[in-house]
């Protein structure tokens, strides 16, 4: 909880998932910075409920770009920052059936993909996951260097670079009302209020909520709910080396952990902000897509969870000040990509916030700030 002789900050940071903490480690460097969450844990709702995958190919241009600019943090994050390793290898096998291979295989051409991938004929897909059906597999295309992301480990870094740089948090608090000043802002939350020059808005979820409060335009942003399960591996099947097996359909993927299979039927039920709890018919038919896609037989759920991701009209992140209002940064609409984008969103939206162009070796990815802008939102036609 806060100390009680402090109130004033340079910045609020609304949200303690993987976008609040990893931004707030970087500016709690040059600023006072208080964190308030909600809930009574950091990652509690979408960040602790993710596939937990990194891979340089899924997603919109400038995902793609944040992920591999964040490609180096995770294969040698800066010293101190994590007991074990961030990642560990998985690689990311995105198959297609007839209907879809054209569309893989000219996903697979853009330069930045063919960079990351390779095209596999089906007999090659098998090698990788034998228990594919081949009837239904016209080719795949595998990226190699894709990883399983350690997202507690990462979380707790940045929390422990947060802390050591006199950053507070505070869990248990829920941002009720938000009051503009002629200096900045009072957060109110539980009968506490707080006084900052700046908010950073990395409620997830919730982020048009937010903007709603301090009397600003929401961004229209859509949170979807997306259910998991984990099964039993049959005793029959080896799985510890599959790669993560991705429909590129988006029908269903699934990936070993920790000596069970987790699973997925892709789906983006829109959702209003919330607890968000699978569905018994989610579930189902996820265990019926694997079982048609594949000869692993599924008897057993061992457990599910479901949780959200939440994205704007053209899919990409949103990072910057609100146009209408320069005391209000925006850090939402991660989508699926939150956790493979933080070290580098984190560190892009530090320099924006100070006002700095995006860092140069962001930048080196393609990476305009444009791009990410909440502006872009407002336009007409967006
Ligand atoms: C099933 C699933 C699979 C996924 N797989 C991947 C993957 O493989 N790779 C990947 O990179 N990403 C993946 N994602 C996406 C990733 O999890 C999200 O993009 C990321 O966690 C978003 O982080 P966040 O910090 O913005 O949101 P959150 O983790 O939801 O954090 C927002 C926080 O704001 C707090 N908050 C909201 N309102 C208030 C308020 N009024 N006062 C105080 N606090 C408030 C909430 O309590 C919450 O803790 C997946 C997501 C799901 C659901």
């Amino acid at each position: 909880m806060t100390d009680a002789s402090k109130t004033h900050y340079d910045i609020i940071v609304i949200g303690a998932g993987i976008a609040g903490i990893s931004l707030a480690s970087y500016l709690a460097a040059d600023h006072t910075v208080l964190v308030v969450e909600a809930e009574g844990q950091p990652g509690y709702h979408s960040t602790g409920r993710s596939a937990a995958l990194f891979s340089e190919s899924y997603g919109p241009v400038a995902v793609r770009a944040l992920s591999r600019a964040s490609g180096a943090f995770f294969r040698q994050p800066p010293k101190g920052f994590s007991d074990t390793a961030l990642t560990t290898p998985r690689g990311f096998l995105a198959v297609a059936d007839a209907e879809h291979w054209q569309d893989l295989q000219a996903f697979g051409a853009l330069p930045e993909v063919r960079a990351v991938m390779r095209p596999l004929s089906t007999s090659e897909v098998l090698v990788r996951c034998p228990v594919l059906r081949p009837n239904r597999i016209a080719g795949g295309m595998i990226e190699a260097g894709a990883a399983d992301i350690d997202v507690h480990a990462l979380l707790q870094g940045y929390l422990r670079r947060l802390r050591a740089a006199g950053g507070r948090l505070a869990s248990g608090l829920r941002v009720e009302h938000i009051e503009r000043t002629a200096s900045g802002w009072i957060v109110r939350s539980a009968g506490q209020a707080h006084s900052c020059r700046v908010i950073i808005n990395a409620a997830g979820a919730w982020a048009d909520d937010i903007a709603a409060k301090a009397g600003l335009t929401p961004i229209g942003l859509q949170p979807k709910r997306r259910t998991a399960a984990l099964v039993d591996t049959p005793p029959s099947i080896s799985a510890a080396n599959w790669p993560l097996v991705y429909d590129c359909a988006e029908h269903f993927y699934f990936k070993p952990d920790a000596g069970n299979i987790l699973i997925s039927p892709g789906d983006e039920t829109p959702s209003e902000p919330t607890d968000a709890q699978p569905e018994e018919l989610d579930v189902a038919i996820a265990v019926d897509r694997i079982m048609t896609a594949t000869t692993i037989p599924i008897s057993r759920i061992r457990s599910r969870w479901a949780g959200l991701r939440s994205f704007v009209s053209d899919g990409e992140p949103v990072a910057g000040y609100d146009p209408g209002d320069d005391g209000f940064f925006w850090l939402a609409g991660q989508g699926g990509y939150g956790i493979q984008t933080a070290p580098a969103l984190a560190r892009l939206a530090a320099a924006m916030v100070d006002h700095q162009p995006v860092p140069e070796d962001i930048a080196s990815f393609g990476l305009v700030a444009g791009q990410v802008a909440p502006g872009r939102l407002h336009e007409p036609g967006a």
